[in-house]
Order: structure tokens, then sequence, then C-alpha cells
């Protein structure tokens, strides 16, 4: 197989983000990415495209119609050999496939699950598959993917229909996006065996003018209308003879800052209401502030909490706790109250941030402005690490707490 075929379909696949890590570009690895999971630890993913043949004209995208660049494909056959080779050889797990529209989005969508058929049924491989949904893929298609992927993801790519104009004449999120995630949630509804890792999506951060409140509203709405399992965020990097070359790309902090809200909405709970408080008079999060902290910033009658007394979810709304110390605050308060913040450190919590947000019996109003307050400025934030927002286990203790 030509290499510069295997080269360019792994390479133009590293526009879906979806949480993946990729090895270093030129290294023998840069076909595998990490895949966190829930327990911790990496899977190691071969994620690739069917094709970068593609009819659309998303301006964000290295693959869109008229842009000169070699375009490759691969037979089903092709591509399900390929990866049992890898698999077979220990290198890979699992595969993450996406691909161009192709000529026609329902020929490209059937190669797609060709390739999963073969693999699940002539080769036996029982094992992760994320599969993307093309836009505009018919019903049953979708259907199909669903029977045969573990996970499965249509991009929205913009929050707002106005908003994909700009990047795209040719997609209508309602009709070729939105649509699809509804069928994917229907036909999970029916049968909850089916996509047993859930369904995602993905935005470009920054390339439509749209601000965070924007793609904010729009996560708070697919999580409680579609059940999505996760949304991920892909800062905008202009792409060269496009119509965008001349846009400058998303600030890397921008898409730290949007994962942190997600974080907060999705495993804290945060109401709408709540992240609104986050958000600066431009309608993004503030850059040089955690979200978290920006919020309990804005509610000052909210704290102090006292720490023997407070419930689990107001514990949670401290900077420095999260899901996994505020548990262990519940749970050890039964056998003893606490009475210091070193308790608290060893539990977890990050005391220095925690320190200013609540109260103790003994704990020294001298001690606390003292030894913790000066030290809360924005210059005093950890470094963010996006690797450490994107994994699933323990981000609570490193993220956005
Ligand atoms: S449909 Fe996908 S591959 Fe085609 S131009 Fe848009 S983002 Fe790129």
């Amino acid at each position: 197989m030509a290499m510069a075929k295997l080269d360019t379909l792994i390479a133009s696949a590293r526009y879906d983000v979806c949480g993946y890590t990729a090895g270093p570009a030129r290294s023998p690895q840069r076909f595998i990415h990490r895949a966190a999971l829930p327990a911790g630890g990496a899977s190691p993913l071969f994620k690739v495209l069917l094709t970068n043949v593609c009819v659309s004209d998303c301006a964000y995208c290295v693959n869109q119609v008229g842009r000169d660049c070699p375009r490759y494909s691969f037979q089903p056959e092709e591509l399900a050999r390929l990866f049992m080779d890898l698999h077979q050889k220990r290198l890979v797990r699992g595969l993450f496939l996406s691909s161009g529209i192709g000529v026609d989005v329902s020929r490209t969508m059937q190669a797609m699950i060709d390739t999963v058929d073969i693999l699940r049924h002539r080769y036996g491989f029982g094992g992760y598959v994320h599969l993307k949904v093309l836009p505009g893929a018919p019903f049953d298609c979708v259907a199909e993917a669903c029977r045969l992927a573990s996970r499965v993801s249509v991009n929205m790519e913009a929050p707002t229909p106005q908003h994909l104009a700009k990047l795209s004449a040719r997609k209508d999120l309602a009709e070729d996006i939105v649509e699809r995630m509804r069928w994917v949630k229907q036909l999970t509804d029916a049968d909850p065996q089916l996509v047993p890792s859930g369904q995602t999506t993905q935005f470009v951060v920054g390339a439509a003018g749209e601000t965070d409140h924007d793609i904010l509203s729009t996560v708070q709405a697919l999580y409680s209308q579609m059940q999505l399992r996760r949304v991920y965020f892909s800062g905008f990097r202009p792409v060269r003879d496009s119509r965008l070359e001349c846009v400058r790309p998303a600030p890397p902090l921008r898409e730290h800052r949007l994962y942190q809200a997600d974080w907060l909405i999705r495993v804290y709970g945060f109401s709408p209401q709540e992240i609104e408080l986050a958000l600066g008079r431009n309608g993004n999060l503030r850059l040089d502030m955690d979200p978290k902290l920006s919020i309990a910033r804005r509610q000052p009658w909210l704290f102090p909490v006292d720490i023997n007394r407070a419930s689990y979810e107001d514990l949670l709304r401290v900077p420095g706790i999260g899901p996994v110390s505020a548990r262990r605050i519940v749970e050890s308060r039964r056998e003893h109250s606490i009475s210091s913040l070193q308790q608290l450190q060893k539990m977890g919590v990050a005391a220095r941030r925690a320190a200013p947000f609540v109260w103790f019996h003994g704990m020294g109003k001298a001690e606390k402005q003292a030894s913790f307050l000066p030290q809360l400025g924005p210059a005093c934030q950890r470094p963010p690490s996006l690797a450490g927002t994107l994994a699933e286990s323990g981000i609570e203790e490193a993220g956005s707490r």
C-alpha cells in the first residue's frame, strides 16, 4: 500500500479530536492514538479516514472540495485487513473511523459500515470501534452504524445554523446533523444495548465568530435533549488555500476553558445560570481564571461553606474540591469532624484553592488570610493542561476543581 495514502488519511483524521491523542507526527507510532479509559489508563486506537475525497466546503477543513491536495480512498476490505494486521501485532486495540463525504454520502457511509461489518463478522473483532456518522447519511446507514459501533458521533462543528452557514454553504445544521443525532437517540432509546460507549459530537472553536455562550448553550441543550456522552472542542487553525486562511487561530486556552466549563455542566451538574456567571461581557469565558473560580467569586454570599455540614452539592461548588474529594469529605465526617487543611489535603482537596471558601471549627481567620489569600490571584493558578482536562479519569482532581 502506498505510504502516501496511509499518511494522508491518518493525518487528515487528526481534525476529529474526540479526546484521542496521537503519537509524534514522524514516528512509526503516528497512526496510534491514545484513548483515555474511564477506569484510568489508555487504549491504543487506529484513527484514520476512509477517504479524504469530499464534496463539502467546510472552510476550516483540509479536505474541503476544490482544495488542491492529493486525494485517496481505502476499499473496505483493504482497510479492515490493515486494521487487523495492526491489531494482531498488538499495536492497536480499537478503531476510530471517520471520512470525507466522498462524491456520495450514502455510498461513503455504506463503505464505512462495510469496513466495520467485515471486522465484526469476518474477523470476529469485538473491540472498540468509534464510527463517525456523516452529515446527511440516510437512516438505514445510521441504524447500521449504531448496530456495529461502540461509539458514534455526528460533528456539530458550529453552535447555530447562522454560524454553520459561515463555515459551509452545503451543510444544514438541523437537517444534516441534528436530525442524525436524533435518530441515534431514538435508536438507542429503543435498544439500550446499542452504542454502549454513547454518542458524542465536536465543535470547531473560533472559526465562525461564535461566543463561548453560543457554544455552551448548545452544549447544555445537547446533553439534556440528546443525552450525549461527551462534547469535544477543536480550536480553529487556518488552512492554507481556504477562504478562512487569514482568520486568526483560536487560543489553546479558550479550548481548555470550554473543556473546564463542559466538565462543570456534565460532571458537577452546574446549571445554565451558574455557567452564565463565568462569562464575561463579550460572551466568552475568562481566559485568566478558570470558570469554577469565576463562578464562586461571583456568588460571595454562598461562602465560606462549613466543611463539616455542607451538602455534597455545596462542597462541589468550592474551588479545589472535586467529586472524589467531596465524597471523601462526606464519608470521613461520619466518623470524625474535619479540623485542619491538612486533613482536607489528604482527601485530595487542593487546599490552597479551597481555603478562602471553606470554614471549620478551629480555622483561624488570620491563618486563612495570611497563608492563602495572597496566593489566589490569577497569577497563581496552575498552568492549564489539555491532556489533564481530556483524560476521562481523575480529571476532577486535576482540572476544574
Ligand atoms: S464534510 Fe468533513 S471532510 Fe468534508 S469538508 Fe466538511 S469537515 Fe472536511
